[in-house]
């Protein structure tokens, strides 16, 4: 019997990484020759009971050094491969910045996808014997091959949509959680999805709404106690700022009391034609609709909500929406004066569930 093809598209991270001896302490550092990850891995041998796997080595790095222009180009390196009759892709990448590249490819390669992107690393190197570079990597392989359609990340235990994961551990192998949604998947010996909850391949593909770009010039401030807006204002009227994410304490809520009040910052940023969406630190629930005054004051000042999108998927859907609104200016398609509201506008939509409810208005 033919076994799937699967391509393995590398990137870095722990996944692939030597130890190296620093006297009594050691480096982790990307291997020189990537193209040698799966014998670091040892995994060769069991892979090829799962799959036929291609290897593309794309990118060689920590993923703390990730940037948009590294998402764009993983999204482009799976769309030209589409029609090579692969399965599914696994991305083996670093668990630091996992959770905004799956988020940002989810949106790049859209909700018409016909197969499955399964992100995955690991929090250990290879050679830890008992850790988890080669059981994730076997286990995302066996995802791949499964009736499943979406960006999603395969790590440990669980299976999580691409949009709507976070980081939770450096150091455990349960790494990953997804806030405001359960799991999709259980890795057990079998591959168990949650039927009905997730997007399964289509009988006759649709061709792809792919739109890998992504605007620079996106800055956040997480709000702490004390923060002046005041000292951030010369951030705001740079002329490398195009937007501002403002990581709010619980649901939304933004200081509005004397000089640490955010509503005459927010108002300027307005004034600028500069967005300003608002997030949450915690695992988000609500930052759609904060009941308490400081949440409301800041919607007032034309602050735009997210929904209960986790901090990495509104980041990396807001620079995708910035990126869009900018060229349809650009292109003479939209008045500039409707940057904002259509800013505003596509926030509030949904593209690859990527937050309930989910009755928001959906697509483009
Ligand atoms: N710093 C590493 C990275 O994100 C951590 C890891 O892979 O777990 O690339």
């Amino acid at each position: 019997m033919s076994k799937p093809k699967i391509c393995l598209i590398y990137t870095g991270g722990t996944i692939g990484m030597i130890r190296e001896r620093k006297g009594q302490e050691y480096v982790l550092r990307p291997p020189e020759d990537p193209s040698e990850f799966l014998r670091y891995l040892k995994a060769e041998d069991e892979i090829q009971e799962t799959a036929e796997l291609d290897f593309v080595d794309l990118l060689n790095k920590d993923s703390t050094n990730m940037v948009p222009a590294d998402w764009t180009k993983m999204a482009q390196a799976i769309y030209e491969r589409l029609d090579r009759g692969y399965q599914g892709f696994v991305i083996a990448h670093g668990t630091d910045t996992m959770h905004f590249s799956s988020s940002a490819l989810a949106f790049a390669l859209g909700d018409r996808l016909h197969l499955p992107v399964v992100f995955t690393g690991a929090q250990t190197t290879p050679e830890i014997a008992h850790g988890d570079a080669r059981v994730n990597l076997l286990r995302a392989i066996r995802v791949a091959c499964e009736d499943l359609a979406e960006v999603v990340v395969a790590f440990g235990e669980y299976v999580f949509r691409g949009c709507r994961v976070q980081k939770k551990d450096e150091r455990c192998f349960d790494a990953f959680e997804s806030p405001a949604e359960f799991p999709i998947g259980f890795i057990t010996e079998e591959i168990l999805l949650a039927a009905g909850q997730i997007r399964t391949r289509p009988s006759q593909p649709e061709p792809l709404d792919f739109r890998p770009e992504f605007s620079d010039g996106v800055v956040q401030f997480s709000l702490i106690p004390g923060l002046e807006p005041d000292a951030l204002r010369p951030v705001l009227h740079s002329e490398l700022c195009k937007g501002v994410v403002l990581q709010s304490f619980g649901a939304g809520n933004v200081p509005n009391g004397g000089i640490y009040s955010f509503k005459g910052f927010i108002q300027e940023a307005v004034n600028l034609d500069k967005p300003v969406i608002i997030t949450s630190q915690f695992p988000a629930n609500s930052t759609l609709a904060s009941h308490y005054a400081p949440g409301q004051e800041a919607l007032e000042a034309g602050a735009i909500p997210t929904g209960n999108m986790t901090n990495a998927a509104a980041t990396a859907k807001f620079r995708w929406v910035l990126h869009q609104v900018q060229t349809a200016i650009d292109q003479g398609r939209l008045s500039p004066a409707d940057k904002l509201t259509r800013v505003r506008e596509k926030m509030g939509r949904l593209y690859v569930e990527e937050m309930t409810p989910t009755e928001a208005p959906r697509g483009n």
